[in-house]
């Protein structure tokens, strides 16, 4: 179906599958047999300018939104969710800088997130902070011109491969999630060091890594916005961020999609093609429609994101501001609560399609020279990362309490 997309993101699309059928699918098989990041495939992320797209042309990007980076994910996830995940989680850490950023850190950093020259990382998880973010315990204590920073992060993305990480740490441990602040860590800082490798069931491919800071100094120029309000830019991230996790969601599901109907309709028991079995047809329609479903929630919901975030990055780049201030002067929409409706819908979808289309082929399905057995495994951590389902059901029902008890007050 046709989403009323524009010119560019058109062309995002295109050449996103273009990549994916020619250069990605070929590795995904062997990259993910291996557990192993593909260097080559970085590359070709480079060179395609796919690293950029959400970042303006002053700094090296296209200049796209929201929408044409949940495009090329869901369009790389079609093929490959592990691989798709250079790009993504580099938005990931990079999306926090870019909305708390001054100029001159935006300067600093955004050329070589654009390029690919730099990958980022998002740390917020930790051994006992996990869906409760505020009992985070990496602490970030001033001294002098540094923060000195203690702790250890765990399961992140990307972990090692990247060289800058947005890591929320608390730089005020009295005043609790009061105290919670976003500082960028470089990789080889003296007493960063990288812990346990993850060995894991899907996305195998991106490694997830623990990452241990003892006694680092990290520059005070490396604090994003103002101490404090870390809580706030994550929460302003994951708004963002979210929708494209959706957005993979339902790459994955078209992806299984993809490989199930061709083998359906050539596959024959009983004299004729196993696509005509009612049951199964009929099964496979439900899920297609399941699919389209969760892509018109995605993308109605990132073109109408696109409405303030493209105007507040404008606005930053003329005034000198941060693209979080110009989004407070919009006043414009909470989207925490559409974002988890995209993400709690989409990952349900693709995790039901995956096992749905195993089912559906039957044994090679299970086998690993076909493709099927990966989209299971890669589809289950969406319902898990940025959120498990069951916090993105809370920040839903947290918000229509909050709509029906501000409708009450009025009548
Ligand atoms: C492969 C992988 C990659 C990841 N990448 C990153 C990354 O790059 N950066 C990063 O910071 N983190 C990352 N994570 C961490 C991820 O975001 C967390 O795993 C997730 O938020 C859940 O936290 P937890 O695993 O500690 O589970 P827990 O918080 O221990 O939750 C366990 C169970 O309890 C439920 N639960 C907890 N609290 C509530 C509640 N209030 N109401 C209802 N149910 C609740 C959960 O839904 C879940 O079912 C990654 C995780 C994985 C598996």
């Amino acid at each position: 179906m046709d989403y009323a997309i524009n010119e560019m993101e058109q062309e995002v699309l295109n050449a996103t599958r273009e990549l994916a059928q020619k250069k990605l699918k070929p590795l995904r098989a062997e990259m993910d047999a291996k557990e192993q990041f593909s260097n080559q495939m970085l590359e070709e992320y480079r060179k395609s300018g796919m690293m950029g797209l959400w970042l303006p042309e002053e700094y090296g990007g296209l200049g796209g939104g929201i929408t044409c980076l949940a495009m090329a994910f869901e369009e790389l996830s079609r093929v490959c969710a592990g691989l798709a995940l250079t790009p993504g989680t580099t938005a990931l850490g990079a999306i926090p800088m870019f909305l708390a950023a001054t100029k001159e850190q935006r300067e600093r950093w955004c050329p070589d997130v654009a390029s690919g020259k730099k990958l980022w990382a998002f740390a917020l998880t930790e051994p006992e902070a996990g869906s409760d973010a505020t009992a985070l315990k990496t602490t970030a204590l001033k001294d002098g011109d540094f923060y000195v920073v203690n702790g250890t992060k765990h399961f992140i993305s990307t972990g090692k491969e990247a060289d800058f990480y947005t890591v929320a740490v608390n730089t005020n441990p009295s005043r609790g999630a009061r105290g919670i602040s976003l500082l960028v860590i470089e990789k080889g800082t003296p007493g960063f060091s990288f812990g346990k490798k993850e060995e894991k069931m899907g996305i195998r491919t991106n490694p997830t890594y623990e990452l241990i800071f003892e006694n680092v100094r990290v520059p005070k120029e490396n604090l994003l916005g103002s101490e404090g309000r870390g809580l706030l830019y994550l929460q302003e991230t994951l708004d963002y961020s979210r929708p494209g996790v959706a957005a993979q969601a339902v790459g994955i599901a078209q992806g299984a999609l993809d490989e199930t109907i061709p083998y359906l309709r050539t596959r024959k028991q009983f004299g004729q093609p196993i696509i005509t079995f009612q049951a199964l047809g009929h099964k496979i329609a439900e899920l297609a429609a399941k699919t389209e479903a969760g892509r018109a929630l995605v993308y109605s919901l990132t073109h109408r994101m696109d409405t303030e975030y493209l105007p507040a990055v404008k606005a930053a780049l003329a005034e000198g501001t941060s693209v979080h201030d110009e989004l407070k002067k919009l006043k414009g929409q909470r989207w925490t609560k559409y974002s988890a409706e995209a993400k709690l819908f989409c990952s349900n979808v693709a995790m039901e399609v995956a096992d749905e289309c195993v089912t559906l082929c039957g044994g090679v399905a299970y086998m690993r020279d076909f493709p099927l057995e990966k989209y299971m495994r890669d589809a289950k951590i969406t319902q898990i990362y940025e959120g498990t389902v069951h916090i993105q059901k809370n920040e839903i029902i947290t918000a229509l309490i909050k709509e029906y008890a501000a409708k009450g007050d009025e009548e």
